[in-house]
């Protein structure tokens, strides 16, 4: 997945913990195999090859993800969109050259891009496309759904509190000993050694989408990995997007949706649902930091205006 994963986990017996952690990267690393893009074999590059052709039958793992997939589309009107697959070939993070695309290519690759051309038969757990030459990419959901599976396996193993981070795909569980909770850092987007906060976590998910991890620079103007389905070029202004929810899944397909529909339109949609916090930054014209938060997010992790000043982050009430 293009990522380093890190395991924490607590046991009395650190046999019992070596085999959970084995566990539970065997099963990151399935995933992993049926979900990857860049191997031919993978299940999805299957089914993009054949999913014009004729209905694609996919194991119980990839099928959830793309059900969770379209219902974050469908809530994000189309920001969070795995069919994104012809408009990432376009842009330099795949393509070699960093030269941008052409506005044809653009609208050629928009053709053959939109959630509303999946279609899955939950009778038959099959997958197919109205559109040829669709591709799915799941690099936005995929890591989250990852983290899931991971705590999943160790707690049926028994572990009763860990910590899988998927390169910034975070799920906490559990207290360590000593009681102290877990406290996961959100990462100032533009200085890797500042924090913006630390969230004391148990049993949640946190998870970032930044335009700073992968992102190339033309012009000294900087394009972020993350695409605007809508238009097909890279999402502009939003520096970084911090979810917490219950599933890692969830709160990884919607930072990236959200990175997309910026702060404003972003935090009310996550007021509206249930059990969702998120924190956005973004960056103005002149390169000045501005975090808003939900109001959730304010009432669970209070922050300090005065230290994100020092920051240089201006925390709008
Ligand atoms: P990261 O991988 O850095 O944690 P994200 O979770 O935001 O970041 O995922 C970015 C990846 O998601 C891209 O590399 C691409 O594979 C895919 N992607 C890009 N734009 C979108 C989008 N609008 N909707 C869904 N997936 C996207
Ligand atoms: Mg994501």
């Amino acid at each position: 997945m293009g990522t380093l994963v890190e395991i924490t986990v607590f046991s009395e017996d650190s046999r019992h913990a070596y085999g959970a952690l084995q566990a539970a990267f065997d099963e990151i690393a399935r995933l992993e195999g049926l979900m990857s893009v860049f191997w031919k074999d993978s299940e999805l590059s299957r089914l993009n090859r054949e999913g014009f052709l004729h209905p694609v039958k996919v194991s119980p793992d990839l099928f959830r993800v793309i059900e969770m997939s379209l219902a974050i589309s469908q809530i994000t009107h189309g920001a969070f969109d795995i069919t994104v697959g012809p408009l990432m070939k376009l842009w330099p993070f795949v393509a070699r050259e960093k030269v941008l695309p052409s506005p044809g290519d653009i609208q050629d690759a928009l053709r053959r891009v939109g959630y509303r051309h999946v279609v899955l038969s939950s009778e038959d757990q099959t997958v197919s496309f109205t559109v040829q030459g669709m591709a799915l990419d799941l690099g936005g959901i995929a890591k989250g759904y990852a983290v899931d599976r991971a705590v999943a396996v160790l707690k049926e193993r028994g572990i009763a509190a860990a910590l899988v981070n998927a390169g910034g795909d975070v799920f906490a569980y559990g207290v360590k000993p000593g009681s102290r909770p877990w406290r996961i850092g959100v990462r100032h987007p533009r200085n890797p050694q500042a924090l913006l906060a630390a969230l004391p976590l148990t049993d949640k998910a946190v998870v970032t989408s930044g335009d700073y991890e992968r992102y190339f620079l033309v012009d000294g103007k900087r394009y972020s990995h993350i695409i605007d389905p809508r238009s097909g070029f890279t999402a502009q202004q939003t520096a970084s997007v911090t979810v917490v929810a219950s599933s890692a899944a969830y709160a990884d397909g919607l930072a990236t949706g959200i990175l997309v529909l910026g702060a404003e339109e972003g935090l009310s949609l996550v007021e509206s649902l249930p059990d969702v916090q998120a924190a956005v930054v973004t960056e103005g014209e002149r390169g000045e930091l501005i975090l808003r938060v939900s109001k959730g997010f304010r009432e669970a992790y209070p922050l300090d205006a005065r230290d994100l000043a020092a920051q240089g982050v201006r925390l709008l009430e």
